[in-house]
């Protein structure tokens, strides 16, 4: 025989209670079945609400009109239980009093009126099906509104029921509520048909229990606030306990305890989808490791600090038993080593309450200085990690805190494998969905916020946007481009903005502050999140503190973070280290070259760099390579280079050699030599006389430079060509090196000499490979291949967190 147990929120979105009749059709063609029901949709709260309002003398006839007229009470013949309810009303509105035992009575005709509108439905489809009071099958004590079973007479009683039943009758039996030895009436707490359910399974050795709810089972998280939760197919009895206790919705706490005895597994099942595969909880051994998490949030932190605590004798056993006196169950315990102090957690309804009586209780000790505070902290959760084991908790615990959520509390038990954590309630959200991504090995979902869609800009969101499948399958990682703006407007899209960012931007941009940008990502609890910066902004760069202090970490093009002053740039690390962000920007020198990356873990593993020298720049590399070999005037390879985009829109900025030695320092200070701009010697290609021009009207005059450069090629030796170099050099042990720009002249068959087209080369001299330089050579330039360099800079963050 199998107990078939139908759910409020199942009853109420049966349309026309089709479904119902489906599973209970269904369940008799297979099998003998006893259905329990609980009352339908909001019933028992409309029920609580209306004595509430008849208490406090206000108006509950119009409710309850409302409540007889509801469509589906006009299935059955409910006269009875509708003129009980409007006496007890009545009397509570008289009295402007009612006692638990008056509420129970009420709230049970919820369950009554249900038994009866289901059985009047299938008796209209033809099945033979007979409403049943549990009233007469559940004796408990007279803790009424919480009733306790009696277990030997309940079960005396039902079974004397059920042989007496007509087996071919479908018994539709109340759940909720039983009878005291008195014969009052009295419910099992608020839920309590899914206990009734399990009670009488076991009473009748049930093979299977199923409980229909309005959802698909359990669930490795809430899927409303956890988007890639899913649903558990089995789990064991313990487990599933652990889950209810810990307020999993659609399982209640005492549901499990009646199934062990005989092994009867419980199904949890979608009413509305006749499809779902539900969950499966039993006996049977599941895989180790992590089933589900959850969250409380109606859970107040209360923290007891104290000097004289340490070492005293009985300090926690009168906190519990005060706490135990006023009936206040507490959770989550946690206390050092040190005892100086004492945090618990207790629910929210009761905080207060224990806050006054620990007051009083430890009044004395206040007096002496032994207890020095009691704290109550209502802005918290605990989040429960059910099969968490310590083992394997390393990597959740460091996402979290990458993710900047420090938990106030830890505490893991010591039989079973979980683990509780104590976080901010504001956090809360964020910290179920990082833990969840670590845990569930799902797409582990990273935030980017793209600042400046420039030429290097809209090349990486479109990259970004191209690969973001591939990248899912391959390395798991959900690449999230949530925002992008540019230096007036910022468009944002929690879900993920489209390959139509343009428009969107252009119709909708906001003007914007980096803090709104922050507060953003907090009230939309955003994890992983990362600001990429590809403006050429020394502005923007000031906003850097503001992102790390705010959990992002920082991918940059640009150059500006770096070749600002030396107090800038180490109060930044200090500040990335303080906030476990890191910065990465491969781009700053060499585009997508793996350069800083070489440099720096030489520089780590503590080889010593002697001299950095190269082509830096890849419209210098352009120029001059051609220049050299080509009978050209000079502006007329400067006007192929601005053609082909390789020039800064003023060709005069590279030309002033600005640009390579911000290169030039960005690399110095890689090997943590502390140079500042101004020491750095600079050649501008541009003849002094020149000068003038180089804001105003530099293009107009780009032959002007032809005299001056052609007088010098008519100099240059022979097999020899231009190169514009950069070089790092002196004693790079000491705090600062020699920095210099210049144009030099260099033997053609040499690595410097042979250089083409628009590439750069960096020679990196160490001291173990001697004459000998490390070479790095290639496309140094270019939107595309930047952008490469920075989607690699963010391919790195995101697989460390
Ligand atoms: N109707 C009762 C309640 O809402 C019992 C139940 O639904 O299980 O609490
Ligand atoms: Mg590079």
């Amino acid at each position: 025989m199998k107990v078939i147990k139908l759910g409020g929120k199942a009853l109420a979105h049966s349309s026309e209670f089709e479904n119902i009749i489906r599973i209970i059709q269904g369940g008799v063609q297979e099998d003998q079945i006893l259905v329990i029901v609980s009352a339908i949709g909001n019933t028992t709260d409309t029920l609580c609400h209306m004595l509430e309002q008849a208490k406090n003398q206000e108006a509950w006839a119009s409710e309850f009109h409302a409540f007889i007229n509801r469509n589906y009470h006009q299935e059955a013949d409910l006269t009875d239980i509708f003129s009980l309810l409007q006496k007890l009303y009545e009397g509570v509105y008289l009295l402007e009093d009612y006692t638990l035992k008056i509420k129970d009575l009420i709230l049970a005709q919820g369950e009554l009126i249900a038994s009866r509108i289901i059985t009047a439905i299938l008796n209209k489809k033809g099945l033979n099906a007979v409403s049943i009071d549990s009233r007469q099958l559940l004796v408990a004590d007279e803790q009424f509104g919480n009733g306790q079973i009696k277990e030997d007479l309940s079960r005396m009683c039902t079974s004397a029921w059920f042989d007496q039943l007509d087996k071919h009758q479908i018994a539709i039996i109340t759940g909720f509520i039983a009878s005291t030895e008195n014969g009052d009436t009295i419910t099992l707490g608020r839920n309590g048909s899914n206990y009734s359910a399990a009670l009488i399974a076991d009473f009748l050795d049930a093979t299977e229990l199923q409980n229909y709810t309005h959802v698909d089972g359990i669930y490795t998280a809430d899927p409303e606030s956890v988007k890639h939760a899913h649903r558990i197919d089995e789990i064991h009895y313990n487990e599933a306990s652990e889950i209810a206790n810990l307020g999993a919705s659609v399982l209640h706490g005492k549901t499990i305890l009646p199934l062990l005895n005989k092994n009867i597994p419980l199904r949890i099942l979608n009413a509305l989808k006749p499809q779902s595969h539900g969950t499966l909880i039993s006996s049977k051994p599941t895989s180790p490791g992590v089933k589900s998490l959850s969250v409380q949030n109606d859970v107040h932190l209360i923290q007891l600090d104290g000097r004289g605590l340490l070492g005293k004798v009985g300090i926690d056993a009168r906190v519990f038993s005060v706490l135990a006196q006023a009936d206040i169950s507490v959770g989550l315990i946690s206390q050092g080593t040190s005892e100086r102090g004492l945090g618990f957690i207790v629910k929210s309804a009761q905080a207060s309450q224990a806050y006054e009586l620990l007051k009083k209780e430890f009044a004395s000790d206040f007096y002496r200085q032994d207890v020095n505070a009691i704290h109550i902290h209502p802005d918290i959760s605990v989040i429960s990690i059910i099969g968490q084991d310590l083992s394997t908790f390393d990597k959740p615990y460091a996402s979290l805190v990458k993710n900047k959520i420090i938990p106030i509390l830890f505490s893991n038990s010591v039989t079973g494998k979980n683990v509780s954590l104590v976080v901010r309630k504001d956090q809360s959200q964020k910290a179920i969905n990082v833990i969840h991504g670590q845990i569930f090995g799902m797409a582990k979902k990273i935030n980017l916020f793209i600042f400046g869609h420039g030429q290097v800009g809209s090349a990486l969101i479109d990259q970004i946007l191209t690969s973001t499948v591939t990248i899912r399958q391959k390395k798991g990682l959900q690449l999230n481009i949530v925002g992008i703006a540019n230096s007036q407007k910022f468009i944002f899209n929690e879900t993920g903005l489209d390959s139509d960012w343009q428009e969107a931007i252009a119709k909708s941009g906001q003007p914007y502050t980096i803090d709104d940008v922050i507060n953003l990502s907090k009230e939309h609890h955003l994890e992983n999140l990362i600001a990429i910066d590809n403006t050429a902004s020394a502005a923007f760069v000031k906003d850097y503190p503001r992102l790390i202090e705010n959990g992002f970490d920082l991918v940059s093009s640009n150059k500006s973070a770096n070749t600002l002053s030396w107090s800038f740039y180490s109060e930044l690390r200090h500040l990335l280290k303080g906030n476990h962000k890191e910065y990465l920007y491969e781009t700053n020198v060499g585009a997508g070259l793996p350069l800083i990356d070489t440099i720096k873990l030489l520089h780590l593993s503590g080889e010593n760099i002697t001299k950095i020298k190269g082509v830096f720049s890849g419209s210098l590399s352009y120029i001059f390579n051609n220049f050299s070999t080509r009978n050209v005037p000079f502006s007329q390879i400067l006007q192929e280079a601005v053609n082909l985009g390789l020039t800064e829109p003023n060709p005069a900025e590279d030309l002033s050699g600005n640009d390579v030695a911000r290169k030039l320092l960005v690399l110095a200070r890689e090997l943590e030599l502390k140079n500042e701009w101004e020491e750095i010697d600079i050649q501008n290609l541009i003849p002094t006389n020149f000068h003038h021009l180089e804001k105003v009207d530099f293009f107009s005059n780009l032959t002007s430079l032809d005299e001056h450069y052609s007088k010098l090629k008519q100099q240059l030796k022979p097999n020899h060509v231009f190169r514009y170099i950069g070089e790092l050099s002196g004693d790079l042990q000491l705090e600062k090196g020699a920095l210099k720009t210049q144009l030099i002249e260099v033997p053609m068959n040499t690595p410097l000499g042979q250089l083409k087209g628009s590439d750069s080369i960096f020679e990196i001299f160490t001291e173990s490979y001697g004459d000998n330089p490390i070479i790095i050579q290639g496309a140094g330039a270019g939107a595309s291949v930047t952008a490469r360099g920075v989607f690699g800079d963010i391919l790195r963050l995101s697989d460390k967190k």
